[in-house]
């Protein structure tokens, strides 16, 4: 009576769920993109330069001259769950960076090359590492696997190469370079915008002309028009929401055009939220109805808007991209939000009566 039944059920192997996790925080290369632009602005960067090769499939690089990262730390560096940012779950609301999970680079470790070179400020040199599968590995056959010493700047620079290189179907369904390439070029400028007082530049592996630049000094509205052209930077009108404590509304500020500029090309809004770039469904119809009483039928605003909310009434970990949020009271403080883009909108449009009329 010997059992015949075959166990179906099989333990998956580490890298295989490792391999299925890193493609759920990392669907394009903007997305790794995206981790590493935080992680260097966490790291206090004021120059962040990257270079894309074949939209970031072959090869994506970012420079920084952040604080580095030190060398006792290279071995577990992408390890999951590795991290400098959060020790308790309670920290969570409190947090003041970007990166809390440790997941970024482990998960590109198990999807890419990767090679990081850091110096951190009391290091006499930089040191250089290779991982795969979260570890640290040989740079090449027949070498040892330690960090290797070499000379470099303050700062740090990852190197991925070959994305997607062990999942084959994921680099399938790219259509073509030029849309991830316009996705990285996106996220870049999205953050440029936001974060004052760092320069960032992108440029393709082998041309001389950056498709991207800003400088640490520039003012928002510049930034803008570098980025989005002086047909949006011409009419942008500014918002200022002050604090309202009982929704945990501390303050909302941004750049929204005004009823003279209209496009037909529907731009996502740019939302920060606690400095976290996300998209807030609410908040973007609330603003597109609002602006329907101010623009011609099927043209969109350009809107940037940066909130921040008291963050024991946010809650930033409900998604694995972190590209959403959730917070407290979000019905009263859209409401806000939304009052006082309609003010500023009512205000442009006078003025503009107003010199139409002299
Ligand atoms: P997280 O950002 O969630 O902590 P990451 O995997 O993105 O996780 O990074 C792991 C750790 O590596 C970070 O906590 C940080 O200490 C370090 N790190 C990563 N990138 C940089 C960088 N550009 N400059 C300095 N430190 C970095
Ligand atoms: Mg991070």
């Amino acid at each position: 009576l010997a059992c015949n039944s075959v166990s179906r059920i099989k333990a998956l192997d580490a890298a295989v769920i490792n391999r299925i996790a890193a493609g759920e925080i990392i669907i394009h290369p903007s997305n790794a993109l995206k981790e590493m632009l935080e992680n260097s602005i966490d790291a206090g960067s004021s120059a962040i330069d990257i270079v894309v090769k074949n939209g970031g499939l072959k090869l994506l690089q970012i420079t920084d001259n952040g604080h580095g990262i030190s060398y006792d730390d290279l071995p577990i560096l992408c390890e999951r769950f590795t991290t400098s940012k959060l020790s308790a779950f309670e920290d969570l609301n409190s947090l003041s960076t970007y990166g809390f999970r440790g997941e970024a680079l482990a998960s590109i470790s198990h999807i890419a090359h990767l090679t990081v070179t850091t110096r951190s400020r009391d290091s006499e040199c930089a040191w250089k590492a290779t991982y795969h599968d979260g570890k640290l590995v040989p740079s090449k056959p027949g070498y040892t696997a330690d960090p290797r010493p070499i000379a470099g700047k303050q700062g740090t620079q990852i190197l991925v190469e070959d994305l997607f290189f062990n999942v084959p179907s994921r680099l399938r369904a790219f259509r073509s370079s030029s849309d991830e390439f316009s996705r990285i070029i996106d996220v870049i400028g999205r953050y440029a915008i936001h974060t004052d007082g760092t320069a960032f530049s992108c440029k393709k592996h082998g041309e001389s002309h950056p498709s991207l630049i800003t400088s640490a000094s520039a003012l928002t509205v510049d930034k803008i028009r570098v980025i989005y052209g002086a047909g949006v930077a011409n009419e942008l009108v500014r918002v200022d929401v002050s604090p309202d404590k009982n929704f945990g509304l501390l303050g909302a500020t941004g750049w929204v055009t005004n009823a003279n500029y209209s496009s037909k090309k529907a731009y996502l809004p740019l939302f920060f939220i606690n400095h976290r770039l996300v998209s807030c469904a609410p908040l973007k119809r609330a603003l597109s109805t609002l602006y329907t009483a101010f623009l011609p039928k099927g043209s969109h605003a350009f809107i940037y808007l940066s909130l921040m909310i008291a963050t024991d009434k946010l809650d930033v970990n409900i998604h694995p991209t972190k590209r959403e949020v959730r917070f407290l009271n979000e019905e009263e403080i859209i409401q806000r939000i939304c009052d006082e883009v309609h003010k500023s909108l009512g205000s442009a449009d006078n003025s503009r009566l107003y010199k139409t009329q002299t």
